[in-house]
């Protein structure tokens, strides 16, 4: 029998033994760098001329290694792969397919910081945002490998004398896996293996930032047993490939995750029946957040404060749940504030290969570029507080900003950012500080700290985003305990990490016999 689900327990880094360990997997992973990884179709290695250079954000001269680039022509063979392995994976057992993701997480798990490792260096993630997105990856391969086992044998329907009908799911065909840069380990592996396990086969294409780890997955998978075929990994499609994918005939479903302006044009050209397509595709598209942390005036002030600068300022504020809005009833708003600013000067910012570094950079130059487009848009609109400077002479460092007395309208308050910036807007009530939680397009992650009953479960009903918090920051959801995902513009609420999300993968058939 399985033994029950339990998250994967996040490093210790005060620890001097994890320390160590850490610290030498960044070595080993050093040798590494430079490295080139080839496309993988149909099992084959595929090496191309053209290829992405994926550099270091926290040191734009290294290079962490170069991966080849899918053209269209390759797209298309990845897509003819897939649907060959569709006939026969689609058969096989549940259990053996469980089992892959188990062998999986136990790979993963063996070679943990060293995977983290990589994360430090091709993402700036620091050392524990790398363990938290590594952990995260474990997490998802366990809790899909047990949840597919619920899914086996369907679900119970009712039957009448003299007849037997039974309720199955079935995998629905060849899908695209889509994924951002910014958990480019936990939400890479989690959306390719959900669709892998339940039957599906997939053309994975990780972000350009970010695809050597991707490429580290990918071996795992085959060495934990995947055959070939099942997972077709594509890095380097450029928009046109990935147009042309989800536009494909045989694309049976979509699975994204990035932004609001990806994700909608790909739910509309996905939603657009081509000639040769046999169905309406599916498409699950996590997007974007313009999530807010708000404080009622009998809240515990310092918990407040740090609930605010932790949610806003965790991996550079580069977290779909990242908590840019801070909305703060106006009767604690200058203390809450002042609170904020402190603990935000304490700070560390810089290499993410310190222990010590609490922020390292930023992903690239268009994210460095587009949040100090905003630092200057704060200037206009609030009263900086904190931070608004960046250096961008080794890697794109931007320091922790705070904007004060921004409008609840504004477009700081209203446009997701994407880096290290948080606005405060003041609210006069709590009515006050509902209307301005929902008042963005978005409603991925909230949190409300505050010591009344009332209000708590009044923001339970009323404070309109997939994930709610209470007395706690708005980050840092756990698979299989916080499951995850958006209403509104933050997209198709597909709740990755929980009951719901591997039956979005599948087809439900009755059948029906009389005897
Ligand atoms: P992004 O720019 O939207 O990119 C996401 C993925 O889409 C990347 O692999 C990207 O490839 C690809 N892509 C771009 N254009 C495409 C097209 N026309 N067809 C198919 N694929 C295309 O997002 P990002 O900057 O990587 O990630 C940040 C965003 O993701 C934020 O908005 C954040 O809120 C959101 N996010 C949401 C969740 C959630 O669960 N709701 C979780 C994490 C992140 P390239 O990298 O090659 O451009």
């Amino acid at each position: 029998m399985v033994v029950s689900y339990s998250h994967e327990p996040f490093t210790n880094f005060k620890e001097e033994n994890n320390k160590k360990a850490f610290q030498e997997a960044l070595t080993y992973v050093n040798t590494q760098l430079g490295k080139t990884y080839p496309l993988v179709i149909d099992g084959e290695k595929v090496e191309t001329e053209e290829k992405i250079t994926s550099v270091n954000p926290a040191n734009i001269k290294e290079v962490i290694g170069y991966v080849s680039t899918v053209n269209k022509d390759l797209a298309e063979q990845a897509m003819q792969s897939a649907l060959k392995a569709f006939e026969t994976w689609k058969k096989w057992k549940v259990e053996h397919r469980a089992d892959i993701l188990f062998r999986a997480a136990a790979i993963i798990r063996r070679r943990k910081h060293e995977f983290s490792s990589y994360l430090v260096k091709e993402a700036g993630k620091p050392w524990n945002e790398a363990d938290a997105d590594t952990a995260e990856a474990i997490d998802f391969l366990e809790y899909y490998a047990r949840q597919v086992l619920t899914l086996k044998d369907g679900s119970p329907v009712q039957s009448r004398d003299g007849e037997y009908n039974q309720y199955n799911y079935i995998p629905l065909g060849v899908g695209i896996i889509i994924s951002p840069f910014n958990f480019p380990l936990a939400i890479m592996a989690g959306t390719a293996v959900a669709a892998i396990v339940t039957g599906n086969t997939i053309l994975l294409k990780p972000a350009d930032a970010t695809p050597v780890v991707a490429a580290k997955f990918v071996e795992v998978m085959e060495e934990a047993g995947l055959p070939k075929g099942v997972l077709n990994f594509i890095p380097g499609a450029t928009p046109e490939i990935g147009d042309y994918l989800v536009e494909h005939p045989k694309t049976r479903f979509v699975s994204f995750t990035g932004s609001r302006a990806v994700g909608c044009r790909i739910y509309e050209r996905a939603a657009k029946v081509q000639p040769g397509q046999k169905w309406l595709k599916r498409v699950i598209a996590e997007m974007g957040g313009k999530d807010t942390v708000v404080v009622d005036k009998d809240a515990d002030l310092d918990l407040a404060a740090s609930s605010i600068v932790y949610s806003a300022f965790g991996f550079a504020g580069q977290k779909c749940s990242a908590g840019s809005r801070a909305v703060v009833h106006q009767d604690v708003y200058d203390e809450v504030l002042e609170k904020a600013v402190a603990l935000t000067k304490t700070l560390t910012v810089g290499t993410p290969e310190e222990v010590s570094t609490y922020m390292g950079p930023v992903i690239h130059e268009a994210s460095y570029n587009k949040v100090l487009s905003y630092i200057e848009i704060g200037k206009e609109e609030g009263r900086l507080v904190a931070g608004g400077e960046a250096d961008n002479s080794t890697g794109y460092f931007i320091q922790p900003t705070i904007f004060a007395d921004v409008d609840e309208k504004a477009r700081l308050m209203q446009e997701e950012i994407f880096g290290p910036v948080v606005a405060f807007s003041k609210a006069r009530d709590f009515d006050h500080m509902m209307e301005i939680a929902n008042n963005t397009e978005y409603a991925l992650t909230g949190a409300l700290l505050s010591n009344n009953r009332e209000h708590i479960e009044r923001a339970r009903e009323e404070f309109h985003v997939g994930n709610l918090y209470f007395n706690r920051g708005c980050t840092g959801a756990i698979v299989g305990y916080q499951p995850f995902g958006g209403f509104n513009m933050s997209g198709t609420d597909s709740k990755a990490g929980g009951p719901d999300y591997l039956v979005l993968h599948m087809q439900a058939k009755t059948t029906s016999e009389t005897f």
